[in-house]
This record gives structure tokens, sequence and C-alpha cells, in this order.
């Protein structure tokens, strides 16, 4: 059951090259699959979320992380009658041009392209790898994907102004996204909150009682939890308010998102577009909650001390490498040697090290670093 308001597969404004039609899946649901069986995808296990591997096997991984936006917004999108398959796709590929080492690496690259007047930015590369760089079918390069899960993958977090960016003019970038694109970049909120408070509780790096001082709403939870089972485990009263905490969030999601949908009369997926906010959204007070977790998990957690050397070190290794194939471009590989007679050289060293995982990534550290040559 599609609402009124959601993409709708058959009115897809289609694929950049033309396909025949598959027997029994529609476009969408071929979208998503092309995406779970893009090289992309598989590298997001060995990228770092917040914690690396070095940390437990039990902590999220990009693609664990992945998942688990791709739950959520599953369960947001059913409530709404939003398109799933859409929906799916889009949180599958939500995160696949992130770089290794996190957010680290991710201000190490941009650094290093504003050097020679460039930037990078993980959905502008998201979308160059489902264009260009995923290489499956002989027909084309990319996934060949439609244009309603490469525009989401653009439009899902922020917007970008026409003028500066004239390369995504097809994208309707005067347009808001369908709802189905909108709710991504709030479901990922929601999954990396309440993840990142239960691996930085796990790991130790936030005490009980400093998230239960920092986050009202989660304390409430635990206060309950606490007065159903007490004599029940920190850990296992900890994760009964954590549930309820991230059912509080995406519950108000949906409920406030219909109400806006509702006082809005928004009845078309063009009434959508054209509508001059955003219409999935947390209310008032669940979206001030959201920005103080924010706010608590990038003070204790993400800026701590005890993840503080590790970024260093990611944000070192990513300066080094880029700036050692700056100036020996011959020991990139060949393919890549063969781009930069086409690109310009930053361009493709920032492609080549923004898809690499963190593994793969020190093993060319111990190959090319100063120390090692
Ligand atoms: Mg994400």
């Amino acid at each position: 059951m599609l609402a009124e308001y959601a993409v709708r597969v058959e009115r897809s404004r289609g694929r950049r090259y033309s396909e025949p039609q598959h027997p029994y899946r529609d476009d969408f649901q071929r979208d998503r699959d092309r995406v779970i069986h893009s090289r992309a995808f598989r590298r997001l296990e060995a990228k770092t979320q917040v914690f690396t591997r070095g940390y437990s096997d039990h902590f999220r991984n990009r693609l664990t992380h992945t998942l688990e936006v791709a739950q959520i917004a599953r369960t947001v999108a059913a409530q709404l009658e939003l398109n799933l398959d859409l929906v799916e796709a889009l949180a599958l590929v939500h995160d696949v041009g992130h770089p290794p080492f996190g957010h680290a690496g991710e201000k190490a690259l941009d650094a290093a392209m504003r050097e020679h007047h460039a930037f990078f930015d993980h959905n502008l590369h998201a979308l160059r790898i489902v264009e260009n760089f995923e290489l499956r079918y002989a027909a084309f390069p990319g996934l060949n994907l439609s244009f309603e899960v490469r525009e989401g993958i653009i439009k899902h977090s922020h917007d970008y102004d026409a003028r500066e960016f004239p390369e995504l003019a097809e994208y309707l970038l005067d347009k808001r996204p369908p709802l189905e694109a909108q709710l991504i970049d709030l479901a990922d909120e929601i999954a990396y909150t309440a993840a990142d408070l239960d691996d930085g509780y796990e790991a130790r790096l936030l005490s009980l009682g400093e998230i239960r001082d920092g986050l009202p709403v989660f304390n409430a939870f635990y206060q309950n939890a606490e007065e159903s089972w007490p004599a029940a485990m920190d850990k296992l009263k900890f994760n009964e308010a954590l549930k309820r905490f991230l059912d509080c969030f995406v519950g108000d999601l949906i409920r406030n998102s219909k109400a806006n949908i509702e006082a809005a009369g928004v009845r078309s997926l063009e009434a959508v577009r054209t509508y001059p906010e955003r219409l999935i959204a947390f209310s008032p007070g669940i979206e001030e909650q959201r920005r103080q977790a924010k706010a608590f998990l990038y003070e204790r957690l993400y800026y701590s001390p005890a993840l503080d050397l590790e970024k260093k070190e990611g944000e070192r290794v990513i300066r080094e490498l880029f700036e050692f194939w700056m100036t020996n471009p011959q020991s990139l590989p060949s393919s890549y040697q063969e781009k930069a007679a086409r690109e310009p050289l930053e361009r493709v060293v920032c492609d080549y090290i923004a898809g690499m995982t963190d593994p793969f990534i020190y093993d060319q550290y111990g190959k090319y670093s100063p120390a090692s040559r």
C-alpha cells in the first residue's frame, strides 16, 4: 500500500542507460540489489564507524551501522506508506562514499584537497562510485541506478546550491527530495545516536552516570527499568532504557511526520517536492533531545581524549599517503595512472584513498610511509 505522496516505481524518471524490464523485480528492487552486490557495499564491513576494529568484535562498523539505518528507515517508511524498496536502496547506499577512519578520514581528505583548491564530500563521492567506479556491466559504467536513487544519494542529508554545483542540475536542486530520501538522514541520526551510546558504554568510555546526567530522556527510561527490574544487572537495565530511547525517537518521527504531511495538505509527490520545507521531522521537543544527545556524544565520545589518538593517527596516515602519491604518481595502480591523464591528479588520489578500507590503507601506509621508504 502506497500513500498518494509516495514515489511510484512506474513513474520513475528512469535510468541513464535504458534497460529491459526484469520479469519479476521492479526497478527499485533491482537498484537495492545492485547496491548489495556492489564492491563499495562490501567494503563498508572494513570501514570504521566510530570505533576501530581493535576495540571489540561487537561494536558497529559502517556495514552493521548501515543495516541498522535500513531497519529503522523501513519501519518509519512502512508506517508512512512510502516506497519501501526505494527507502531500502537509499539506506543501504547512504554511507558508501565514506573514506577509511570515519569522520577523521573525511576531514583529513577534505583538508588535503583544499590545498589544491578542491574539496571532498562523501555524498558527491558516493555518486561517483555508483555512476563511474563500479564496473559490473559491459554496456555501461557504474550501476545505472534509477534517478530517484541517485537524487536521494545527493539530497538525503542536505541541499546543494545549483549555482555552486552546475553538474548536479539534473537533480532538481531547487526542490525538496521525496519523503523516502528525507527520512534517511533522520534514520541515520537515530541509528548512530543509540549505537554510539551503546558502544561507548560497552567500551567504558561513557559511564552510566554521565549518560543519565547528560540525557534526561534516557534517564527517565532508566528509572523505569530500575523500578521494573531492581535486581537486574546494570547492563540489562541500560539495554532496556536504550531500547525505549530508540523507540521514542522512531515513534516521534512517525507521528510528527504524519502530522506535518497532514497539516501541509500534501497529497502528491509533486506537492512534497514543491513544499518549502522538509516534512519528515521530529517534534520540537524530541528535536531538542536529539540535539542534546548529539552534543553529548561529540563532547564525551567523538572528541574524547581516548579516541583522539586514533583519530590523529588516521588523519596523519591519510595526509602522508595523499602527499606521497601527489609527488609519486607512478606508484599509483595503473588504472589510476590512466585516470590521471584525464582528471586532476589530486582528484584521482582522493578517489583512490576514499575507496580504501581501514586495513588496506594501513597496508599501503606500511609500504609507502616515510619511515618505510
Ligand atoms: Mg550513516
